[in-house]
């Protein structure tokens, strides 16, 4: 395959942004788009931070229409994943997981994150089958059923939200006793609480997933008083946060907490330690993961790249 300009590695808010503004600069990107096409956004239930888009839509809705924004530009988009990225003379290699190798002069790193699960025991024979980490995803199969949400952020939230608007029973559980997510969330919980939709179990750790051929419960403790008690459920939604994708740079450059770190270049703000390597989105921030951040961070690392390959 021919060398090219730049290819955007990530479908999210941040890989499509930068593929528009790569296109419209003439670069011709190819955006590799991950076997998510659309990042994770596509399993949020509903948007209501995204500026102008004020029917809330879902996050499907919105990178579909993203996505056919980056088609309108005739960016030429690669439905696989990149495996292992490695540079030599000033050129990139990106090897696939389907087998194929392409070439770059310069990259944007926009593979965002993954839901974190929390490695407890029972957790691996739920996994798909009782547990999950989409609650827009498997949300309809517990319609009239008992649920647990696990966490306590913005995710969290939402999906009790939205399990409790689809008719199910729905208990959250989280490990202190108050949330980290925004305020208009926090007093739509509250409200729902009041109501009897979601019920709380606040300062509870949760230990174990147990049931016979199908899940029955978690096995939670209770932070103040230790004691242990199991909360019976049909299903389990954890959001307990996420874990950058970066697998793929190992070796390339040095991770920080998993995050690519940026280099700190005022002017190409970026730029990475690797000469032509760029970062977008929530793989290169841990702080502010917010679609609107990634999306302006994806266009600025479009503009970095134009900037790095008109010097060569
Ligand atoms: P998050 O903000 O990192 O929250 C993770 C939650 O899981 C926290 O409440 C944390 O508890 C809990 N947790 C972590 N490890 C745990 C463990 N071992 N046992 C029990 N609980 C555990 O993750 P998120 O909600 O997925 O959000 C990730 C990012 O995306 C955030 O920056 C968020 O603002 C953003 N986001 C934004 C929106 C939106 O704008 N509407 C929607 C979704 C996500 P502690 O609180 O005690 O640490």
């Amino acid at each position: 395959m021919a060398l090219r300009n730049v290819i955007v590695i990530g479908s999210g808010p941040a890989g499509c942004t930068a593929a528009i503004y790569a296109a419209r600069a003439g670069l011709e990107p190819l955006l590799v788009a991950g076997l998510l096409q659309g990042g994770q956004l596509t399993q949020s239930s509903g948007v209501e931070n995204w500026p102008g888009a004020h029917h809330f839509p879902s996050g499907f809705e919105l990178m579909e229409s993203l996505l056919e924004h980056v088609r309108k530009f005739d960016v030429e988009i690669l439905q696989d994943s990149v495996s292992t990225l490695t540079r030599e003379d000033g050129v990139f290699s990106l090897h696939m997981a389907g087998g194929e190798v392409l070439t770059a002069r310069s990259v944007i790193a926009a593979t965002g994150s993954s839901a974190r699960y929390l490695g407890i025991p029972g957790e691996d024979r739920f996994r798909g089958s009782g547990i999950s980490a989409c609650a827009t995803c498997d949300g309809f199969f517990f319609r009239k059923k008992r649920v647990v949400v696990i966490g306590g952020g913005n995710t969290a939230v939402t999906d009790a939200l939205y399990l409790a608007g689809l008719g199910a029973k729905t208990s959250l559980v989280h490990r202190r006793n108050e949330f980290r997510c925004e305020k208009i969330l926090t007093d739509k919980l509250m409200s729902a609480a009041g109501e009897g939709r979601i019920s709380l179990h606040l300062s509870k750790v949760p230990l174990e997933f147990v049931g016979g051929e199908s899940l029955e419960g978690v096995r939670i403790r209770d932070t103040v008083t230790g004691e242990e008690s199991v909360l019976a459920t049909d299903g389990v939604f954890e959001a307990v946060g996420h874990v950058p994708n970066t697998g793929y740079l190992e070796g390339l450059l040095e991770l920080d907490r998993g995050y690519i770190p940026l280099a700190g270049d005022p002017e190409h703000a970026t730029a990475t330690a690797v000469p032509g390597l760029f970062a977008a989105g929530d793989v290169a921030n841990a702080r502010y993961q917010q679609a609107v951040v990634a999306a302006g961070s994806g266009c600025m690392a479009a503009l970095d790249a134009e900037h790095y390959l008109s010097m060569l």
